[in-house]
């Protein structure tokens, strides 16, 4: 490939007089020259262009198959690369981890990274391949489509978690995959801040008049309650056509397609029930009864029943409990919410069924990658922010964990003398949430078992009792002069990333998750198949005492910890992503913003870590192939010894400075040295 001109440094190691102005002005006049990639050592820094760059077609590929990443201008295919090399020389598993806020660009470089993996195939079993590289690419659109939303921070934000592994055969052909989803934001699906959208599947589905719309007496000018003050746009109608097509080509069956519209009708017209109370104060449902009925697959009198109150077992006896009007809302709510959540679950392991290959068919090595919602701060903050905000806190405590024991093993390992490097530790961030009986989460579920009822408020007091003093929590009741904490039921974490205040208003409610058995009986007895069979524990006995299933937030804590014990396992490669203004408007540079960020991701200590006072390491049979042609006695073979000594030789020759000579790789103390070896290349 030509080379290109280099603009600043493409390697952050590379800086001379590392500061933190030093390395923005760096990232700063890269992205300036849309050169939107830079390295720290083997970690990728993105920053978003939000703009189309002609960096990604076929022939950018093909420059990057089997190039070392030192080789090539830095780019995330070479990081797919890389990946892929690792796993197919060295038989070991690999992840990417993708980071960095909402909006930053971790879904477009996940997705990157799998058309990267999908296109690099060997010529064998082609018609196979293609199929798994089409299944694999296609899931990603449904799952979009069913799991993003407009945010007030990104237009496409992912509202779930997701880690995706790739399987890969003997030849390293990737034959399948299986894919993990973590916490939809579920209370999106009733309820929306200002200038918000709903999941994208309801407006896809409204966008054109369709079969359901048209059975359902849907229509795309309609204002739907749900659905805010948003319409269906002609983005959303070819969408729609995509999300079908995808669905079709992953053998989701048209009966199956027929259930999963219909549910999503059922939702937005669960919004438009209209409940009222009677003078006799009995609870009337009105409005869109019928066709609501007829999209769950349930009949009138169903759902009229679902709404007007509960059976409830006790001690024995079945009682039947009438609904208050505000207890008959929340139901309405509370089943829109659940039949969402379970309709998105059921969707993945539909997926997953599709893509899965069995376990002997494949040479168990693979390629995890990992895309999750991004750090955010809104307006207001509730139990979701907190979740999504302590899934970041954890990736960054692996992130710090891995980066600096990888080496900190390095050093020894090639039995070399390193300073560790200062930086913050947010291990006491992750255990103010999940430490065992002493963290947020811990505080929650035991107010959450306890025999009375406990409101949020007085949970807010028993955390603010636990956790009074603590550094990085405070709330209004014990920091009143504050004036960020403005509400009675603000607290605050301060998180690696900043200052996150939240309401408590609703944590108790969805911490318990639960779902009265009415709901699940209604939602088990449904003609829709599909959604039949989401619910099986609605066929259970109503007697039957089931043990009280774990709360939300310690179900999200063990995946999270079951994520991280997955990732640990695996050879990490990093891309960090950094948002370039909050207006997702290009060539936009906001300097506080991306101090902020950069600051936060520590990157600027990662470079420190990364040289801990060596510019470079690199392996003796690679920087001879990079540099061997600088001296006569290398060039074109060195013939008396190991690479380690032709390395030596090559260093004399070039009377290099403060060369340190490891086990298996060379490290190179200052930049200069280096500067100077890349200028003696260039000259050639
Ligand atoms: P969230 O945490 O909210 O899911 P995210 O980090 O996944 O955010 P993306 O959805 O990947 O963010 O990116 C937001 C938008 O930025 C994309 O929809 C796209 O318009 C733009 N974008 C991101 N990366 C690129 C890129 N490499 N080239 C062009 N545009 C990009
Ligand atoms: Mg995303």
């Amino acid at each position: 490939m030509a080379t290109q001109p280099e603009v600043g440094v493409s390697d952050f190691v590379l800086l001379d007089n590392l500061t933190t102005d030093k390395f923005i002005e760096n990232l700063h006049l890269r992205f300036q020259h849309n050169k939107i990639y830079t390295y720290i050592g083997e970690v990728l820094v993105s920053v978003n262009p939000y703009k189309t760059l002609d960096i990604y077609n076929m022939q950018h590929m093909a420059q990057y198959r089997g190039r070392e990443m030192f080789e090539v201008p830095p780019h995330v295919y070479a990081v797919a690369d890389a990946c892929q090399r690792v796993l197919r020389q060295q038989g070991r598993d690999t992840c990417v981890l993708i980071s960095g806020e909402s909006g930053s660009g971790k879904t477009e470089a996940s997705k990157f990274i799998m058309k990267y993996i999908a296109a690099n195939t060997t010529q064998l079993q082609r018609e196979y391949i293609d199929r798994v590289k089409n299944v694999l690419i296609q899931s990603n659109s449904i799952l979009e489509t069913f799991g993003n939303a407009k945010t007030n921070r990104n237009d496409n934000s992912s509202r779930f978690g997701k880690y995706m592994d790739i399987h890969f055969d003997y030849k390293g052909d990737p034959v399948g995959g299986h894919i993990s989803n973590y916490l939809l934001e579920k209370s999106r699906v009733v309820g929306l801040q200002p200038g918000e959208r709903n999941f994208h599947a309801f407006y896809q589905l409204l966008s054109t008049n369709n079969a359901y719309t048209k059975k359902y007496g849907l229509a795309s000018s309609a204002v739907y309650k749900i659905l805010g003050s948003e319409r269906a746009t002609a983005q959303d109608s070819k969408l729609y056509s995509l999300t079908n097509s995808a669905f079709t080509a992953l053998g989701f069956q048209q009966s199956v397609l027929d259930d999963i519209w219909s549910i999503v009708a059922g939702v937005i017209l669960l919004g438009e029930l209209d409940i009222t109370e009677t003078p006799e104060g009995e609870v009337e449902v009105r409005g869109s009864v019928s066709p609501c009925a007829s999209a769950l697959g349930v009949t009138v009198e169903q759902l009229r029943t679902a709404m007007g109150g509960r059976v409830l077992a006790a001690g024995g006896e079945l009682v039947s409990k009438r609904h208050s009007l505000s207890d008959a809302n929340y139901t309405r709510l509370a089943l829109a919410k659940a039949a969402y959540d379970r309709l998105f679950t059921w969707i993945v392991a539909q997926i997953n069924k599709a893509i899965e290959v069995p376990r002997d068919t494949y040479k168990n090595t693979l390629i995890g990658v990992l895309d999750i919602y991004g750090f955010e701060i809104f307006d207001t903050n509730s139990f979701e922010q907190f979740c999504i905000n302590y899934c970041n806190e954890k990736l960054q405590q692996l992130f710090i964990e891995l980066v600096l024991k990888q080496e900190q093993e390095e050093y020894a390992r090639e039995g070399i003398q390193w300073t560790p490097v200062q930086y913050f530790n947010n291990r006491v961030i992750c255990e103010l949430v999940d430490a065992p009986h002493a963290g947020i989460i811990a505080i929650m579920d035991e107010a959450a078992l306890n025999p009375t009822k406990i409101s949020d408020k007085q949970l807010l007091e028993a955390m603010d009792k636990r956790l009074n003093g603590h550094k990085h929590y405070t709330s209004r009741q014990l920091s009143p002069t504050d004036k960020k904490l403005k509400h009675g039921v603000d607290f605050r974490i301060t998180h690696y990333a900043g200052d996150v205040t939240y309401a408590i208003t609703g944590f108790m409610d969805k911490n318990k998750d639960s779902l009265w058995q009415d709901l699940k009986r209604l939602l088990h007895s449904s003609s829709n198949r599909s959604l039949a069979d989401m619910w099986p524990e609605g066929g259970d006995n109503i007697q039957k005492t089931s043990k009280r299933p774990p709360s939300a937030a310690t179900l999200f804590r063990s995946s999270m910890a079951a994520l991280v014990t997955g990732l640990q396992s695996k050879e990490p490669f990093y891309v960090r992503c950094i948002k370039p203004n909050p207006h997702q408007a290009p060539n936009t540079w906001d300097p506080t913003l991306v101090k902020h960020q950069v600051a936060y991701l520590g990157l600027v200590e990662n470079v420190r870590v990364r040289r801990a006072g060596f510019a470079c390491r690199v392996r003796y049979d690679r920087f001879l192939k990079r540099y061997k042609m600088l001296s006569q006695y290398t060039w074109p073979n060195f013939r008396a010894g190991t690479d380690r000594d032709a390395a030596l030789v090559l260093a004399r020759d070039l009377r290099l400075q403060d060369i340190h000579y490891g086990h298996t790789k060379l490290f190179i103390r200052s930049a200069k040295t280096l500067h100077s070896l890349e200028a003696a290349r260039a000259e050639l």
